[in-house]
């Protein structure tokens, strides 16, 4: 990240980055079917698998 985004931002890129892992990309439960960037993740695109239909 360091080598593409200027100095001055990485300040701001880390808060979103932290508010992002807390709120859509959680450790245990990501919910990627709500996150911005699923199309561009290769978790989403191998691994993830939607959580089944409630009865
Ligand atoms: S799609 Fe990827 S980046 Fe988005 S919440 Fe899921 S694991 Fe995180």
């Amino acid at each position: 990240m360091k080598r593409v985004v200027p100095k001055r931002y990485w300040r701001d890129i880390n808060d979103i980055f932290v508010r992002f892992g807390q709120s859509i990309c959680l450790p245990r439960n990501p919910k990627c079917n709500a996150c911005p960037v699923n199309k561009y993740c290769v978790y989403y695109r191998n691994e993830y698998k939607p959580p089944a239909p409630k009865k």
